[in-house]
Order: structure tokens, then sequence, then C-alpha cells
């Protein structure tokens, strides 16, 4: 078929069916335009986005501020590789440290490359500032992990379905129980071959687990008192999603530059991705400071595109756009909105059973067995209602829209939610 026909969306699915690779199993929803909290279907059907492309779009569907800034660089330089230096990067260095609070940045373009990247880092650190033997550095990591899909990093998921024929798998990982101090605390004083501790602040894909109040404290404490790297994953949960710059902020609403305060827990290593860029174009970065990033000489890593003009560029426009439209402060006020409204409907509902999450990342339990299509049905529901949902691991729905909602739309969709939860009351 031409791409200049009009697709209906049974073309468009048949096609992605017929040619593409089956790794994915979407909603029956083809879209073709968006913008704010809003996405069109090619027959023209608006409806709310509610998952922000993981929470990639957190600053919304094609800012302007962001696609401007992608376009111009676009027609000016696009890359360069690293072999020679550009006139952008180093200043989106410059900026995303200072935003950040780190001394040094290492970019590159996807969530999974950006957290291969923290383990390489964590690993040369063991054994050429901790001094841990070659070959003998283990990393601690927590069940219900999510941290994207090379063959490193599906090595430590608990998910069958990731790992399942994807061996021989990578050594060097000890899993334990996600919020819970004493395991961590056993684990890094089992060996003196621990050199990092790798955590979601927030367990998103897993069905968002906001673990107890003063988990992330407490971990960060244990790690600094073994010399152990407190490594965070924050692709999903940060850049304002859940309230605060970071999820690590814990309740900081300042807009940046969150290490001086006191409720901040300070990673060694933090791991960025997603929204970074607005969900405009691939990009993640490490940040670390000095005496942790020094470690990587030349030629130890890289990227092609890492740290290309046009993802500096994009980067930089995209965390303008979190500070100058108050994001975190948006999603920290919604959120507590959304999460009131839903509890007061839950508390007499027999088809859902909480509702928990932080800021603008959300989620609903549904009140099933795990194997069941209950929440798959809720979220097809959603879609003809004008709202679009996906559910997670066992029977939960992820609620995430674009952190440029306002509180009139916000309400509109807590309508939607709750009017079609109704049609599934038993
Ligand atoms: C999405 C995600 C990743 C992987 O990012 P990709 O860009 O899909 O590779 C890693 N960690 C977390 C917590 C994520 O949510």
């Amino acid at each position: 078929m031409s791409v200049l026909e009009k697709l209906t969306s049974a073309d468009a699915i048949n096609l992605e069916d017929k040619y593409g690779a089956h790794n994915y199993h979407p909603l029956p929803v083809v879209l073709n335009r968006g913008e704010g909290v809003y996405v069109w279907d090619v027959e023209g059907k608006k409806y709310y986005d509610f998952l922000s492309a993981y929470s990639a779009v957190n600053q919304g569907h094609c800012h302007p501020k962001i696609v401007g800034a992608m376009v111009e660089q676009a027609q000016t330089l696009t890359l360069t590789s690293r072999a020679f230096y550009n006139d952008k990067l180093g200043v989106y260095e410059e900026y995303i440290t200072k935003y950040f609070g780190f001394d040094k940045v290492l970019p590159m373009n996807t969530g999974a490359e950006a957290v291969e990247t923290a383990l390489k880092i964590c690993r040369k650190w063991a054994y050429e500032k901790k001094g841990i033997s070659e070959n003998e550095a283990q990393i601690i990591v927590c069940d219900g992990n999510f941290h994207g899909r090379t063959t490193t990093i599906i090595s430590f998921s608990n998910d069958e379905n990731a790992r399942k024929n994807f061996g021989p798998y990578t050594a060097g990982f000890i899993k334990i129980a996600y919020d819970d101090l004493d395991a961590l605390e056993k684990a890094i004083t089992s060996s003196k071959n621990i050199a990092g501790f790798l955590v979601e602040p927030i367990q998103g894909e897993a069905g968002v687990y906001v673990p107890s109040e003063t988990y992330l404290a407490k971990a960060k404490a244990l790690c600094e008192a073994n010399n152990v790297l407190f490594i965070a994953d924050e692709v999903q949960t940060g850049i304002a999603r859940t309230g605060s710059l970071l999820a690590v902020c814990g309740n900081c609403t300042c807009e940046n530059q969150c290490e001086k305060q006191s409720s901040y827990v300070s990673p060694d290593i933090l791991i960025l991705g997603k929204a970074l860029s607005g969900g405009a174009y691939p990009v993640s970065a490490v940040l670390a400071n000095d005496e942790i990033m020094n470690v990587i000489k030349p030629g130890q890593h890289g990227s092609t595109f890492g740290g290309n003009p046009i993802a500096a560029a994009v980067a930089m426009a995209a965390m303008d756009v979190v500070s100058e439209e108050h994001l975190a402060q948006n999603a920290r006020r919604l959120g507590e909105i959304f999460r009131s409204e839903l509890a007061q409907y839950i508390a007499t509902s027999t088809i859902a059973t909480l509702v928990r999450g932080k800021g603008l990342l959300n989620a609903i339990v549904i009140n099933d067995t795990e194997d069941s299509d209950t929440a798959w049905n809720i979220c097809m529901k959603l879609a003809e209602n004008g709202l679009l949902a996906k559910p997670t691991h066992g029977n939960i729905i992820r609620f995430a829209p674009p952190l440029v909602m306002n509180e009139e739309q916000l309400l509109d969709c807590v309508s939607i939610i709750i009017n079609t939860l109704k049609q599934f009351e038993k």
C-alpha cells in the first residue's frame, strides 16, 4: 500500500500484523496526531492519552517549544558522531548536570542503553576504585524490576516472558525483595564484592509500587556505609512525573537542584530517559560525579548517536518546559485530586480494589485473578469512552497522563474512568 493513501485503522493494524514482528500486543487504536494531552485516531476520534508513551510525553504531545528546537537543529546539523566535537553537546552537558546537580553526564539514546551504561560504570568503579577482584563484582537488583530489554538487563528480570529462551544470561546480579531494607542489608553485608544497588524509586512496569516513605533514604545510607553505589533508574519516574523533579527528591517541590533539599536522596548514579526529550526523540543520560564518571576513558564506551546535536537541543527544550510550566507542581496537585476522587469511588466498588501512586504516576488494581482479561476489557471500554490506558502486570491499570493537563481535563478524565468502571461492576 502506498503511504500516501489514507489508511483506516483496520488497514494499519493489518500492515503491522503482516510485516512487523509480533513483539507487542497493542490496543486496537491507530493514532495519527497528538497535541498536549490529546491524541486522535485515523478516523478522527479524540482521546485523552493516559499512558504518555510510558511517561515519555510528560510535556504533552508535540510541544511547540520542543518541536521547534528539534526542527531548527535538524535543519542545521543532525549528527557528527563523537569523532568530532559539536557546538550543542557541551552546552547541553553543562545544562543537564547543573539541572540535576552532578559533575558529569554520559549521553545515550534509549533507557536500556543508559541502564547498561550505568552497570558498566558501576563495575568499572568497583574494580578500579573499590578494589574488587576482576570479574567478581555483584550488583543488587529488586524483584519485579523493569530496566529494559537487553540481554544483560533481562538476565536479572523476574518476567518469564522477557527472559525465557534468551539465555545464557549475564552473571553478577543478586535479586532481593523490593522495599525490604532487611533483605538489602543482608545482601550488602553478605560479601565484599557488592558494587552497586540498582533500584526504581517507584516500580512502574510492575504495577506502580510505591515503596515505604523512608525506604530510599535508608537504602542509600546502607549503600554509603558499605561503599556500594546507589543507582537510581528514573527513566519512568523522573522529570516531574511523580510530583517532584525526580522521585528520589521525596516530597521536595523545588524545580531543580533538589540536592539542596533535605528530603533529597542523592543517587551515586542517576539514569534518565523517556521524558528527557518530551517524547520527541530518543534521549537518555547517565549522571554521576567525577570520582565515579572518570573511570570511563576514551574508547571504553560510546554510541554513534549518543549526544548528537538534535538530542542535545531537544533535551534542553524539554527540560526548560518542565521548569517553565511547573510540571512537577502540577503533577503533584492533580495527582492528589486523582487519587482522592478515585479512592472515594473505589471505597464502594466491587471491580476496583485500590488506587495507588505518586504525582501523576498512578494505578488501580482490578478485582479479578492475575490471568483474567478484565483489565484489558476495561481498557478497551475506556478507549471507546475516549481515554487511552494500558493494563500492566497482574490486572493493574496504569494511569499516567501528560503533566500539562489542567484540573478541568483531569476531572473530565476521572468521570470517564468512573463511568467506565461502573459498566463492569458486578
Ligand atoms: C522504559 C524503562 C526503561 C527502558 O527504556 P527504553 O527506552 O525502553 O529502553 C528502563 N527503566 C525503566 C524504569 C523504564 O521505565
